[in-house]
């Protein structure tokens, strides 16, 4: 693969920039890491605010490049989102997420699993539709689909085609719940929330930062939430890192918490102990 790179150097202008050329050979890394599979989950659990216990975990992928070391998915999941290696990048975690998520049940742990899936594996230009990968995973895994959630965000719904919401009414028909994540970041209509089975919204962390440092965006948090309800939603806050954090959302109405607070993301391994004591916050 090396080689191949230098060959293909020849070609650069010597006005591409540092940083195009450092994103080309980041795509190469990449291209290499799905053929060798570098990549592993890791597990951040979701907690019920009433119950304190963990509900269900949301799977993080996390790439272990050999020569760059561990590289953040903010950076690599928009480049495969681009050059569509997101495709099988996806289908690795559906397929490693519903394995763990199998074991756990099998060891007599009830949980619930979250996926990311991208706007790009949602309408894939393979042929195949993510719908129908997902009964296919979920019915060979033996998985219960309630058990499963789909998290996406606003860019998807932005996408004006009638073949994404296609694809969103089928995985709420096979009963997997699809979550609104980032809620607010984006480019959001309320009228999407109506328009897309959507079953969970995703607060934000920026949200969850501000609500604590001033009244406005307090109040904003608190309308989120009271929206949310009155459209029968349930609400997760995301990132959430202090004590207070936890208090202030909980008492506003949100129903589940994730955050450093309550744990990081974590290889399964590790988690496996945590979920079998019962562990409650
Ligand atoms: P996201 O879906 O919004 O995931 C939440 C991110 O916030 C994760 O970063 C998580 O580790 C981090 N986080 C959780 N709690 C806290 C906290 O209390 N404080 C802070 N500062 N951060 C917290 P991560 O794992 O680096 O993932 C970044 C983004 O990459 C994700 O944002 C998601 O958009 C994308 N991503 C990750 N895994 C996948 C995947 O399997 N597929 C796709 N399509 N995207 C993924
Ligand atoms: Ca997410
Ligand atoms: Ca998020
Ligand atoms: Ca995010």
């Amino acid at each position: 693969a090396k080689d191949n790179g230098r060959d293909n150097y020849q070609y650069f202008t010597p006005s591409m920039n540092a940083s195009m050329l450092e994103r080309l050979q980041l795509e190469q890394h990449l291209r290499s890491a799905v053929l060798h599979q570098e990549f592993c989950l890791h597990y951040q659990p979701i907690v019920s605010m009433e119950t304190g216990q963990i509900t269900s975990v949301e799977a993080l992928i996390r790439w272990n490049d050999p020569e760059y070391g561990w590289v953040s998915p903010e950076k690599f999941i928009p480049i495969a989102e681009n050059n569509g290696l997101i495709e099988p990048i996806g289908e690795w975690v559906l397929e490693q997420a519903l394995k763990d998520l199998s074991h756990w049940h099998a060891k007599g742990i009830k949980l619930d699993m979250a996926i990311n899936v991208s706007s790009r594996q949602c309408i894939n230009v393979s042929g195949v539709r993510f719908d129908t990968l997902l009964a296919d995973a979920i019915k060979r895994h033996g998985i219960a689909a309630e058990r499963l959630h789909i998290e996406i965000t606003e860019s998807m719904l932005l996408d004006d085609s009638p073949h994404c919401l296609e694809v969103l009414n089928s995985i709420r028909q096979l009963g997997v719940t699809i979550h609104m994540d980032d809620f607010g970041t984006g480019f959001s209509s309320l009228s999407y929330l109506r328009k897309f089975p959507i079953s969970v919204i995703k607060i934000d962390k920026s949200f969850v930062d501000n609500a604590l440092v001033n009244e406005a965006d307090a109040s904003l948090v608190r309308a989120i939430v009271m929206m949310g309800k009155s459209l029968d939603l349930q609400l997760v806050a995301e990132g959430i890192e202090t004590r207070a954090q936890w208090i202030l959302l909980k008492s506003m109405g949100c129903d589940f918490g994730q955050g450093y607070l309550l744990s990081r993301p974590l290889p399964a391994k590790s988690l496996t102990p945590i979920l079998a004591q019962g562990e409650t916050f």
